[in-house]
Order: C-alpha cells, then structure tokens, then sequence
C-alpha cells in the first residue's frame, strides 16, 4: 500500500547515494541498493544479502521497490507482448514488448493519456490525465527486466502513451536511471525519446541527456501539420527542425529518426514526398514511414502499400534514408497509436505543455 515510504524505483544512483547519506550511512550503501533493485529485480530488503541486517530492517521501515501493477499481458501472434499496468488512483497504462531478430525493445509510457491531441492517435482521445512519476517509468522498465529473465533488453523507446517532452523532468530522471550501469546500462544509442516537437524542451533535453531523438512530423508543410499535429501552430517546422539540428550537433554519428504516419490521401502524394525529402535534405536524418493503424472512429485509412512504396522510393531517390516501420502487435491494439489504458479525462488539453522553460 502507498504510504510515507519513498519509493527507491525512482532514486538515480546520486540520488540513491545521497539518500543514503541521510541515513547516516556511505554512499556506496546506495550504489548496493541501486544494483538489487535494477540489476537483480528483488524488491524485498531482506533479500539484500551483503546490506548488514540493520540497514535492511532501516530501509524496510523507510522505503519501497514497488512497481506499478500488472493488471493484464497480452501476447500478440508476431510476439510482441502488452502489458496493461494499474497505477494508482484507477488509472492505467500500457507497456509494449517488441522481439525482434537480435534486438528485443520495450516502448514506454510517459503520461496517463495525451494533452497534445494528434487526430490520428488513440492515446489522445482519451484526453490528459497526469504525468507518470519517475518510478512508473522507471517500474514499466523494471517488469520488463524481470520478466526476460537471462535475455537481455536491448533497447528502450519512449514512444508509448503520452507526450514525454510534457513530462521533462521524471523523463530525465527515468532516462538517467535506464542508462546507469548499475541498473540496465544502456547507451545513448538504444535509449530513444521520441516527441511530437515541444522545442523548448527539446533544447532542454539536450541540455541533460545524450539519448537519442525521435520526431513525429507527420507532414511536410506546416498548414497540414498544424492540423495533425496541433502542436505545430506553437512551434512551426522550421523552428523544430532548427532544434534537431542543435540537438544533433557536434556530433557526426548522430541522426534524428523522423516518424511520418501514412494516411491515405491526407500527407502521401508524390509531391509531399518531395517537398519532405527537400526539407530533411541537409539534416543528418532517417525517416520511419509508419502504417497508419486505425482505431474505432479513426478518421483517416492507411495509406495502400504501394503508394508507401512510391513514397519511401521518392525519398531514397533524394538521398534520403527510410524505411517503412512494420506493424507489431496490431492485433492486440499494441502498434503505435493504439495504446489506451484507462484514462479519466479531465480535459487539459486546452493547457497543454505547461511549465516549460524557454529555449536558450
Ligand atoms: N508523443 C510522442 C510519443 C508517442 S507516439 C510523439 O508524438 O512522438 C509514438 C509514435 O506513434 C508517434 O510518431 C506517433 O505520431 C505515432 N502514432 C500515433 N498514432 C498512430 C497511429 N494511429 N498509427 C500509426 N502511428 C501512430
């Protein structure tokens, strides 16, 4: 039960050792910590072997290792698994697990629904509830681990419900945790945080973390975007790509990965095709073409496969790289833009992004 203890799953190894400090204890208590939990998955402080007896019955009575509940897992045809995690209060999210040929993924939830609103995705018709705190990141991540058990998770994607940029600050605490390691270690190049373009925070992210960048673009001019992507009338796509470019600077090995959902009729004419391959042109970038995948009162259809083909051929044509993103778990409602959970709408989308500090 949820009480005055401090839940550890959301303690960075400073954090950890810091706190530890404050139980009149060394830091490297904290690091011990840091690796049962994360690296081992115990939960229970007694099962801490090399804490002495004291420290362990200390912790006990002050803290937790309580990830969210697993309400339910799906498991779809192609592998890919979902999770339907219980937070508290009621609500849920959910966790996809993606196996595939050497690499095994887990697409992360960063907010109880969206505020942002994109027409084409299932998240946001559930309206925004709240910010997941760092230690339901963090758990989501913490009961994939567990349930590998020897195989190893190779990479992380924030790209499940919610708008992680809107959730800054448990996002970077959840993404120094995931690459520690002493908890899962993973590098910069397996962690990747994708956003719809909140540009402040982007520079922002820049600032405390090397992850990598996925951005949903969705549109090569901004009188479509505007329209998919609401937040496009804040910050225009010239704006955003300005950003990439920064985040991505000085490094020669980086590139943003650019999503582009196919929607029949609505963003895939051989002319927009053009129009994006001149726009990423000289960005270091890959875009992901990703099927549409419809919902119940969707608007829009996926675009026939080859027209995707014509499109994808366009860009490559121009020198871009792309790919077309297969379908996972699409039966189970676990491909992107599918994943509902539970959400009680309390309608804040009109306040979307708030408390975000400005670009430098
Ligand atoms: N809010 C973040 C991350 C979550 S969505 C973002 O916007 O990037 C992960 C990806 O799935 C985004 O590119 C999103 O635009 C895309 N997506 C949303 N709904 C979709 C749908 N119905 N079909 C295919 N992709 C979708």
């Amino acid at each position: 039960m949820s009480d005055a203890r401090i839940n550890l799953l959301g303690l960075t190894r400073t954090a950890m050792e810091v706190w530890l400090q404050s139980l009149g204890r060394k830091p490297f208590h904290g690091r011990q910590v840091l690796k049962w939990i994360h690296k081992h998955g115990v939960t229970d402080f007694a099962a801490m072997t090399d804490l002495a007896k004291a420290l362990r019955a200390r912790l006990a009575a002050e803290a937790e290792v309580r990830p969210p509940e697993v309400s339910s897992r799906q498991i779809s045809r192609d592998g890919t698994s979902k999770w339907l995690m219980d937070l508290d209060c009621g609500q849920r999210v959910e966790t996809v697990l993606i196996p595939d040929d050497g690499r095994t993924t887990l697409c992360v939830s960063s907010q109880v629904g969206c505020a942002l609103d994109c027409r084409f995705c299932a998240t946001a018709r559930q309206g925004f509830n709240r910010n997941l705190s760092a230690a339901e990141i963090v758990g989501q991540v913490w009961i994939a681990r567990r349930h590998l058990g020897e195989r190893p998770l190779t990479n992380v994607v924030l790209m499940g419900m919610g708008e992680p940029l809107a959730n800054l600050d448990n996002v970077l605490t959840a993404l120094d945790i995931i690459q520690d390691d002493l908890a899962y270690g993973l590098s910069k190049f397996r962690v990747t945080v994708s956003t719809s373009g909140i540009v402040p925070a982007l520079y922002r992210l820049r600032e405390h973390s090397d992850v990598s960048l996925a951005v949903s673009l969705h549109a090569p001019d901004d009188a479509l975007r505007d329209q998919l992507v609401p937040i496009n009338r804040k910050y225009p796509i010239q704006e955003l790509l300005r950003a990439c470019r920064d985040f991505i600077a000085g490094d020669r090995r980086r590139k943003v990965t650019f999503e582009y959902v196919m929607l029949d009729g609505v963003n895939d004419s051989e002319a927009q095709a053009r129009r994006l391959a001149r726009l990423l042109r000289t960005l270091p970038s890959k875009v992901n073409l990703i099927p549409f995948n419809p919902f119940p009162g969707a608007p829009y259809r996926c675009t026939p496969q080859a027209r995707i083909d014509r499109f994808r051929e366009i860009l490559l044509g121009a020198g871009i790289l792309a790919v077309t993103r297969k379908t996972r778990g699409d039966d189970i409602d676990a491909a992107c833009g599918q994943l509902v959970g539970r959400v009680q709408d309390r309608s804040r989308r009109r306040i979307a992004v708030p408390s975000l500090t400005a670009a430098p």
